[in-house]
């Protein structure tokens, strides 16, 4: 069982943390363990508390004072501790590697054979790496020693103190007070690029395999670092609080990326082999700027509990699209927020499980619960949330209102009364007031825009909150015909002087608002959505017509024809890849009818081949590379993909060369439409030679259409040891939302066995199992009601939100 918010509160009322000294040895990681002696110096204020370790074995508590201690594979029981007095206890023990990020994560490359071992950590993950009191509000000085392969390169939150060489010892500079869930540790032959700024060491790493990836990159993932920490000094009154910056791309990471102080982990899928796309580089470059805001947001100045996790994630994926663009120069970042994030947040906040933006310490009442919550809410609504009131506010008032409450909690914990009290000393305006409306209440309004009789639009807003928003109308042409920012509250707003024009309320997405539109301006943006020539608002147009086609508002066929008519004028690749994702993700998959997926499937097809033929695909090669995915996802011409894999590019538009990603999902799509063997399969694979090249292997064998195949592929997936990615992979191949008879028998599989692996597992491979891995195809009716009854029985609180919320999408 997860730690308790009763629990949490009681022990941090009686447990003051001085420090942690952790020694770790990583040599002879062959027999899957490492030990680990930790060090934990603190005074309690009762004779008995615990710390959490999970599944270690030969543990040994020692003490010089007499204490007694038990050890139940989860917790060290203490008792006997003198009341009052610092204490220093030292905990031996022999801990487990694990295969799933969720822990010491172990991985040995295939293509050279270098093993790589790292700590990304987030929620209960500390606890499976050393003994701690893993709560974000009992904080406390590290110091690491590490002992491993000579050879290798360590990596931690502090620079390096003491190195030994021959002995491959290092030991790491103390850190300032962090909580025990930002404690990192990286050790591998890592691939190094390495340099001073601002008087500080800075850093990116990756596999020794990815070293060319890293060098190709390594320009511009310098440049963005030092302009967004340059920017950030602009911002923030405190100063960076730690000693270092290093970043490392890190194998088998469950999250996109971990805000660890003084080194942050990225997923390695953020180095792409072969080739980094023009979308790929801005949404890189927006998870650097939002893991840099944790520096000063949860890191300097830490949440109290988990109620609070929006008020690191809010804040920094707000300040991660700002700063990416203002600071970083990505302009137009935001488009990948309001095409391919904030419609997951609408979605998230129509689920039985939504919750306020900001909940209340007693609706996280364990830290499972608040594992849930790192979800669309608290990221992507909580920072069109911010967004909202900076528009409201206005950024003067906004930062000074941040750096008052940074500069009073440095080191400190935090909680969103803090924040509020900051902002509105800060502001004339009534900040709690707007907290209440906003963060305390789940739900959005809608803003209705209605006709008077001589055609005046007026909108009305439906709901209780306070808005401030631009409103856009067009010509029929779909030029701007005027623009302007408005308030609405109550009352029904009339814009005269646009009479007879199309009208849209939050045409650049300031707020978080469902729209309803009159017939004029909703035929208007059906027929002329490709004219309008500003992305953002095509951006804001695109998820107004997937809320659309996700509430029944627009039938899956008018959708598919609004995709086939408009997709292929789409200039930004961004946006196209965002209306692909969506359209054969969500669309697909949990909206449209059985009998309406191959139809959707067709209409993707024919458009990005009406885009690469005659579209902006024809010529820009970003523009391409979208719809060439897109196509290869779709086709049912297993020529045209062998014509392109034998030719290693594309023939159609731009110029688009095949890379290793590319080469993987066109023969993923062969394998689905039954024209590759597993010969050529491990034919391909063995050229490849790469980690992905097995990932990549493993999900094209899956994809092959015949019952061994899936059955193979699931008998993999049920493997006790299964990495994350593994199963990922696998899972991408078995599911095929065209061929539902024959995933039948997996989708009951997959139910059954659900539980027991989300038991046995961590919370991170639960979310892969229960989000990534839900077969992606439009289920039955009965595979609806099994899943219901399986949710009635016991299914661990990860797992049971992930298949809840998958439950209330499919309808
Ligand atoms: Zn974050």
């Amino acid at each position: 069982m997860s730690l308790t918010l009763a629990e949490a509160r009681d022990r941090a009322a009686t447990v003051e943390v001085a420090s942690y000294a952790i020694d770790l040895d990583l040599t002879g990681w062959e027999r899957r363990r490492f030990a680990c002696t930790t060090t934990v110096r603190f005074t309690a204020a009762t004779p008995a508390t615990f710390l959490e370790l999970t599944a270690a074995t030969d543990v040994t508590v020692d003490c010089a004072h007499p204490l007694t201690w038990t050890y139940d594979g989860r917790r060290i029981a203490l008792d006997g501790l003198p009341v009052g007095e610092p204490v220093e206890v030292v905990v031996r023990a022999e801990v487990p590697y694990v295969s799933d990020g969720d822990g010491m994560h172990l991985m040995t490359d295939p293509e050279d054979g270098e093993t790589y071992i790292s700590a990304y950590l987030s929620l209960d993950v500390a606890q499976r790496v050393f003994p701690c009191f893993d709560q974000p509000d009992l904080k406390a000085t590290f110091d690491l020693a590490v002992t491993a392969d000579p050879r290798w390169t360590v990596l931690a939150n502090g620079r390096v103190r003491e190195h030994d060489e021959t002995a491959g010892r290092w030991r790491f500079a103390t850190t300032p007070r962090i909580c025990p869930s930002l404690f990192v540790v990286c050790a591998g032959p890592w691939h190094s690029v390495t340099w001073e700024h601002a008087g500080l060491p800075f850093g990116w790493h990756a596999r020794a395999s990815l070293a060319a990836e890293l060098d190709r990159d390594a320009d511009e993932l310098r440049r963005t670092t030092e302009a967004c920490f340059d920017h950030y000094a602009t911002l923030f009154d405190q100063p960076y609080a730690f000693d270092s910056y290093d970043q490392l791309f890190g194998p088998g990471h469950n999250w996109g990326a971990m805000e660890t102080p003084g080194c942050v982990t990225y997923r390695d899928e953020y180095l792409p082999r072969g080739r980094v796309t023009d979308h790929q580089r801005v949404a890189r470059a927006t998870v650097i700027a939002h893991e840099m805001a944790h520096m000063w947001f949860g890191n300097l100045v830490t949440m109290r509990w988990w109620e609070d996790t929006w008020l690191n994630e809010s804040f920094a994926d707000y300040m991660g699209y700002r700063v990416a663009d203002d600071g970083a120069g990505f302009a137009g970042a935001l488009v990948g927020h309001e095409s391919s994030r904030k419609p997951g947040a609408y979605t998230a906040d129509e689920r039985r499980s939504t919750h306020p933006v900001a909940p209340a310490p007693e609706d996280v009442p364990d830290v499972d619960a608040a594992f849930a919550n790192f979800d669309a809410i608290s990221y992507s609504k909580g920072n069109s949330c911010l967004r909202q009131l900076v528009t409201w506010l206005g950024d003067e008032d906004f930062l000074a209102g941040v750096n008052a409450h940074l500069t009073r909690h440095a080191f400190g914990n935090a909680t969103l009364d803090d924040l509020v009290s900051a902002l509105d000393e800060a502001s004339l305006r009534d900040v709690r007031a707007w907290a209440e409306a906003w963060l305390r209440r789940p739900g959005f309004d809608t803003v209705a825009v209605e006709r008077d009789a001589d055609g005046t639009p007026v909108l009305v807003r439906e709901g209780s909150r306070p808005h401030r928003f631009s409103v856009t109308a067009y010509a029929a042409d779909g030029s701007v015909a005027g623009e302007r920012l408005i308030d609405l509250a109550g009352a029904p707003l009339p814009l005269p002087d646009w009479a007879g024009l199309a009208v849209v309320p939050n045409s650049r997405g300031e707020s978080f608002v469902r729209l309803r539109l009159d017939d004029h301006s909703a035929t208007f943006v059906r027929q002329r959505l490709s004219d309008v020539t500003d992305e953002l608002q095509r951006a804001v147009l695109w998820a107004h017509c997937f809320d659309e086609v996700r509430t029944g508002a627009l039938p899956v066929p008018a959708y598919a024809d609004l995709v086939a008519a408009h997709l292929p004028r789409e200039p930004r690749p961004a946006l196209a890849t965002a209306v692909l994702d969506r359209t054969l993700g969500a669309v697909r998959t949990r909206v449209a009818a059985a009998d309406a997926v191959a139809g959707l499937s067709d209409a993707v097809a024919a458009a990005c081949t009406t885009g690469l033929t005659s579209g902006p695909g024809a010529t820009d090669d970003q523009v391409a590379i979208a719809l060439v995915r897109g196509l290869v996802a779709t086709t049912r011409e297993p020529h045209l993909l062998e014509r392109w894999l034998e030719a290693g590019r594309t023939d159609l538009g731009a110029d688009v060369t095949l890379d290793p990603a590319l080469r993987w999902s066109a023969l993923a799509r062969l394998a689905a439409l039954g024209a590759v063997d597993s010969d050529r399969i491990a034919a391909e694979r063995a050229t490849d030679g790469s980690f992905a090249g097995d990932l990549g292997a493993a999900r094209a064998l899956a994809a092959r259409p015949t019952p061994e195949a899936k059955a193979q592929a699931w008998a993999r997936m049920v493997e006790p040891e299964v990495s994350n990615r593994l199963f990922e992979s696998l899972a991408a191949g078995l599911w095929d939302a065209e061929r539902p008879d024959l995933c039948a028998p997996y989708v009951e599989a997959y139910l059954d066995a659900g539980p027991d692996i989300a038991r046995r597992r961590g919370q991170g491979f639960s979310l892969v199992l229960g989000r990534n891995a839900f077969p992606a195809l439009a289920l039955s009716a009965d595979q609806r009601s099994r899943l219901a009854e399986v949710l009635a029985a016991d299914v661990p609180t990860v797992l049971a939100r992930q298949w809840n919320d998958a439950l209330d999408d499919l309808g």
